[in-house]
């Protein structure tokens, strides 16, 4: 059997994080696990909070009924208040239970906001560099994807966003704090977008991809986007605020202010059902029920952080550091990243390079590695740079 020639094309470009991981595997069996510095995947190295294994414990014990069955596509009801509720204290919008939808993760929550709102054709804007995976989502419901890249320090620059807008564009995805940039937008800029799109002469929705919310260091908070964005749909998960990336457990909510929000919450409840998730895991809801205001702590991500541009910096690098989430995007010292992830690797280090985000001349170096691990790769860093430098 063919497979179609659209995923044979976009197979073909998918994801170098993918393809480093696949290298670091073989070189793991070539020259020991130890001796290989793999920063390539965001997977959490750390445990859940305390409170979320000790709510999973007593929602496997409590037996309640009913609660391995179907429920109401958007999810169970005490739940989905629960999530408005706490929505309600933070960005102080009258959230109502039924602007909720349980999801398989953010990566779900962004497909049902896609899928309930595109015609073929429709266009998204997107901020370069970005997560990858947006290409895809937004192909899986036949939009088009509208590259628009950010000011040199990665914020969102209104003057290009502005120039891309067309009577075709139906939303911007935001994600802050950023994948793979680390940048936390502020809030001067949310207000100015908001300003843009309230001038314009038609709709255009803010999907804010939320997962990385509270990794956010130096003590610092990510401005609510929804309470400075009328028109916004959040998409966000536990996955990496409770390191629970595999058990597939988020939200979408949709803002308050919202326009036709009847039919667009219709239309999500539909949408998540069809996109073939149904409902989000029974046993996650029950246990964010307990759990959803716990969050790992950051201080481990902000010290290695501190740890790895520390080090880079002493060793001849210009790297700034992340303000949240848990990846450093760092320039590349010759302009073609792919090469040089070639050279680093030679070293025993893997990165993923920034043409996977759509940025070249930088790499992506995720934190959730030990810090051991670091301390370790540091010489082959610095080699790196010297063979480049030669
Ligand atoms: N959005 C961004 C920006 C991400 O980096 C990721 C995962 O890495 C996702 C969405 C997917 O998150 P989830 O595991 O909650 O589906």
């Amino acid at each position: 059997m063919n497979i179609s020639q659209t995923i044979a094309a976009q197979l073909e470009n998918a994801s170098w994080i993918r393809r480093m991981f696949e290298e670091g595997a073989r070189m793991k069996q070539e020259r020991g696990a130890d001796n290989v510095y793999d920063y390539t995947l965001g997977n959490p190295d750390v445990e859940p909070p305390p409170q979320v294994l000790q709510a999973l414990a007593r929602v496997v014990s409590a037996g309640l009924p009913n609660s391995h069955g179907y429920m109401p596509n958007p999810g169970f009801l005490p739940v989905r208040q629960a999530v408005a509720r706490q929505l309600r204290r933070d960005t102080g919008l009258p959230f109502e239970p039924e602007d909720i939808f349980m999801t398989v993760g953010s990566a779900g929550a962004c497909n049902v906001i896609l899928k309930s709102i595109l015609d073929p054709g429709d266009e998204v804007i997107v901020l370069m560099p970005c997560f990858s995976e947006y290409r895809f989502y937004i192909s899986n419901h036949a939009g088009r994807l509208v590259p628009v890249e950010t000011s040199e320090d990665f914020l969102p620059d209104i003057g290009r966003i502005a120039a891309a807008l067309t009577p075709r564009t139906r939303a911007i995805i935001l994600n802050t704090p950023n994948n793979p940039t680390g940048r936390v937008y502020p809030e001067q800029v949310l207000r100015d977008l908001n300003s843009l799109l309230a001038g314009c002469d038609h709709e255009i929705l803010v999907i804010s991809d939320e997962p990385y919310k509270h990794l956010v260091f130096d003590g610092n908070k990510q401005p609510e986007v929804a309470s400075l964005i009328a028109n916004t749909a959040i998409c966000n998960s536990w996955s990496k605020s409770q390191a629970l990336p595999g058990e597939r457990i988020g939200y979408l909510a949709l803002s308050p202010q919202v326009r036709n929000r009847a039919a667009l919450r219709a239309a999500c409840a539909f949408t998540n059902r069809i996109l073939g998730f149904i409902n989000a895991p029974a046993l996650w809801q029950l246990v964010e029920l307990e759990a959803m205001d716990s969050t790992v702590d950051v201080s481990g991500y902000e010290r290695k952080r501190d740890l790895l541009c520390d080090s880079l910096t002493r060793a001849g690098y210009d790297v700034s550091k992340p303000e949240g989430t848990f990846y450093v995007f760092m320039k590349t010292p010759i302009p073609d990243d792919i090469a040089f992830v070639r050279i680093l690797a030679k070293e025993g280090v893997l990165g993923v390079p920034g043409a996977g985000f759509g940025r070249s001349g930088y790499i992506r170096l995720s934190l959730t590695v030990p810090e051991q691990m670091i301390r370790k790769s540091i010489p082959g860093f610095a080699a790196a740079l010297q063979a480049v430098s030669a």
